[in-house]
C-alpha cells in the first residue's frame, strides 16, 4: 500500500514510521510511506506557506496554492486521484472498522494541517474525506497521520507476521481482547490461569471468549 503524506514536517512522519513493524514492511516493499514537503511547492519567494486569517482572529492559516501545487505533483507522478484525508478534529473520529476501509485502497493520500489550520477552499477542492483521532486539539496532523498509517498498516497483507493477530484483537469484533501471559508460569507469587497451560484448545477458546466479555463489560461497556 503506498501512503503519500502532505506535510511541513517530513522527517517527522518519516523518523516515526521507519521503525519497528511499519520500518520493516517499508523495507520489505509491503508498505510505501512518502512524506512530501508542502513548503518545496511554494511559490513564495520567502517560502511562506501560511498568512493571516481573512476577518481576523489568532494565528495562522495554511494557504491553498502550495497544498494544490503538492497534490498535483504527486496525482500527476502516480497517474491517479487517491482518496484525500485531511486529519482534523472536526472529522469522524478514527475507528478500527476505518482502517479495514482504507486498507482495501492501493493509495492514499494524507494531508497534515498546522497552526489554525488550512484555507477552506483547497478542502472543498481535494479531500474526500476529514478524519480526526479523537475529541482533543493537537498542534499538526503530523502524530495522527502517523497513527493512521500504523493501524492501516497492520491489516495489509503481510505486515505482520501473523496475519491472524490482527483479525483476534480488540475491536475485531466489537469485544477487547482476553489478558495474555507469557513466561514464567509464576511472577511474584502471581501463576498464569491454570487453562492456559492445560493444552485443551475448546476449553482456552472459551475460557477467552469469557474474559473477552467481561472485560468488555467491566471497561467499555459501551461497545456491548
Ligand atoms: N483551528 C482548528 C480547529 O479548531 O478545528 C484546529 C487546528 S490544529 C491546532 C492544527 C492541525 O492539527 C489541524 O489542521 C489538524 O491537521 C491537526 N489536528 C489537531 N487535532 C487533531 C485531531 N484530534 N485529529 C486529527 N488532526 C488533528
Amino acid at each position: 500500500m503506498n501512503f503519500y503524506v502532505m506535510t511541513l514536517f517530513p522527517e517527522m512522519v518519516m523518523q516515526g514510521l521507519s521503525n519497528s513493524i511499519t520500518g520493516r514492511a517499508m523495507d520489505q516493499d509491503l508498505l510505501h510511506v512518502e512524506a512530501v514537503n508542502i513548503r518545496d511547492y511554494t511559490l513564495e519567494k520567502h517560502g511562506h506557506v501560511d498568512d493571516y486569517p481573512y476577518g481576523g482572529g489568532a494565528g495562522m492559516v495554511m494557504q491553498a496554492e502550495p497544498i494544490y501545487r503538492t497534490w498535483k505533483s504527486i496525482t500527476d507522478r502516480i497517474g491517479k486521484t487517491p482518496r484525500v484525508v485531511y486529519l482534523t478534529p472536526q472529522g469522524k473520529v478514527f475507528h478500527q472498522s476505518m482502517a479495514r476501509e482504507f486498507a482495501a485502497e492501493e493509495d492514499l493520500i494524507l494531508l497534515c494541517g498546522h497552526y489554525e489550520g488550512v484555507d477552506e477552499r483547497i478542502l472543498e477542492m481535494i479531500v474526500t474525506d476529514h478524519v480526526s483521532i479523537g475529541d482533543y486539539v493537537l498542534t499538526g496532523g503530523e502524530l495522527p497521520a502517523m497513527v493512521m498509517i500504523d493501524c492501516i498498516s497492520r491489516l495489509v497483507p503481510g505486515v505482520l507476521n501473523n496475519d491472524s493477530s490482527a483479525e483476534e484483537e480488540s475491536f475485531s469484533s466489537n469485544l477487547l481482547e482476553y489478558p495474555q501471559y507469557t513466561r514464567p508460569e509464576e511472577f511474584m507469587g502471581r501463576r498464569v490461569p491454570e487453562i492456559l497451560l492445560s493444552g485443551h484448545h475448546a476449553n482456552i477458546e472459551k475460557w477467552r471468549q469469557e474474559q473477552s466479555l467481561q472485560r468488555t463489560k467491566e471497561r467499555r461497556p459501551d461497545l456491548l
